[in-house]
């Protein structure tokens, strides 16, 4: 059985939850391990998916490379035990094929997988016409072409709910990140492409320290999830145990960030620029109308000096006339017009009158 991780506040696209927070081990390690995690993070509503790496890509031979199909097992028990739907790693078809028969709910793509064009494709012809959420790592070289392209090729197989993972990148100096963040990369990305972004502090940070920061940078970016690696004893991981955190920990850390409004993070966004250009737009007509007042009262001294009346009514009916000709050619009702105009002739007057009584 597949758990569904749809909400109804979820993004228009994908149906992926707003706020996605995905927690669990770098690996799945033992039975014992994945379980007592997965039973302390079910306690925690904010997390909705159950990570679990099961083949782990290492550096160097010899390392620890994950429990393989045993590990799936594992995680279909935790998944069953705590109702929390899971995700893992795949890089092969063949990864592919096990994590669905293991009822995996959502599959990742890691970083060094996303580099491989061969791979990718590999991997999205495996998908082809299976409707499960596809989540993208970043490729680990800076390189926002290579990342659009993964998207481009589950897109070509009709992949639908693709969710991009923003997890850092390798930098050519030391940093006091693992993975640099270079946020501008995941933030051009969701402008071309219309997908939700989670970001996996984890990797991007390598420690502990660095968490609460990051992530709460990340939400300030408008990041739709974070993905956040724990362990029941996070010392004792075998892969990546200087960034995991335990659940306790992750409650506390989710509890201290400030989320932006649940409610809708695209709508957020998407207001926001246009309430920028509004903004933009009104102050232009505050200038123009300063300005229009600045030339009135220029010509109020002009009146003065040479006797003429304030008001020269022939002349403001035909402007006010032509005013409503060309506003109704872009579109301006003539009430809008006469409304605006009035009032702006009127405060002209005023001002005109005031020269005039100095
Ligand atoms: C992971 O999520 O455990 C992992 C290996 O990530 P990445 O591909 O981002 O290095
Ligand atoms: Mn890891």
């Amino acid at each position: 059985m597949h758990v569904d991780i749809r909400d109804d506040m979820a993004h228009p696209e994908t149906q992926i939850y707003n706020h996605l927070i995905i927690a669990g081990p770098c690996s799945v390690e033992s039975e014992e391990q994945i379980l007592a995690t997965a039973r302390e993070l079910a306690k925690i509503p904010e997390v909705k998916l159950l990570r679990g790496g099961v083949w782990k890509p290492r550096t160097r031979p010899d390392a620890f490379e994950g429990r393989g199909e045993q590990g799936l097992v594992w995680l279909r028990e935790a998944k069953r035990e705590t109702g929390l739907p899971t995700a893992t790693e795949v890089a092969t078809p063949d990864h592919v094929e096990l994590a669905l028969k293991y009822e995996v709910d959502a599959l990742w793509i890691g970083a060094r997988t996303v580099v491989n064009p061969f791979s990718v494709q590999q991997l999205a012809d495996a998908l082809k016409g299976v409707d499960v959420p596809v989540l993208i790592k970043n490729p680990v070289a800076p390189d926002l072409n290579l990342w659009m392209g993964a998207f481009e090729r589950f897109q070509k197989v009709g992949v639908k709910r693709l969710v991009a993972v923003h997890r850092g990148f390798s930098y050519y100096k030391e940093t006091a990140f693992r993975n640099f963040p270079m946020w501008e990369i995941p933030i051009e990305l969701t402008q071309r492409l219309n997908v939700p972004i989670i970001t996996d502090v984890s990797h991007i940070c390598g420690n502990r320290e660095l968490l609460q920061s990051t992530a709460q940078k990340a939400l300030d970016l408008a990041a739709d999830g974070l993905m956040i690696e724990c362990h029941i004893n996070p010392n004792a991981a075998l892969t990546d145990a200087r960034q995991q955190i335990t659940p306790d920990e992750l409650k506390q850390l989710l509890d201290n960030l400030s989320f932006r409004s649940k409610h809708s993070n695209y709508v957020e966004r998407d207001l926001a620029e246009l309430r920028g250009e509004i903004d933009d737009i009104d102050s232009e007509l505050l200038q123009l109308l300063a300005r229009r007042m600045e030339v009135s009262d220029q010509i109020g001294e002009y009146k003065k000096s040479h006797n003429v009346t304030v008001v020269q009514m022939d002349r403001w009916k035909k402007i006010l006339d032509d005013h409503i000709a060309v506003g109704e050619s872009m579109g301006l009702t003539p009430i809008l017009i006469n409304k605006v105009f009035e009032a702006i002739h009127q405060a002209s007057i005023e001002r005109q009158t005031q020269v005039m009584e100095d």
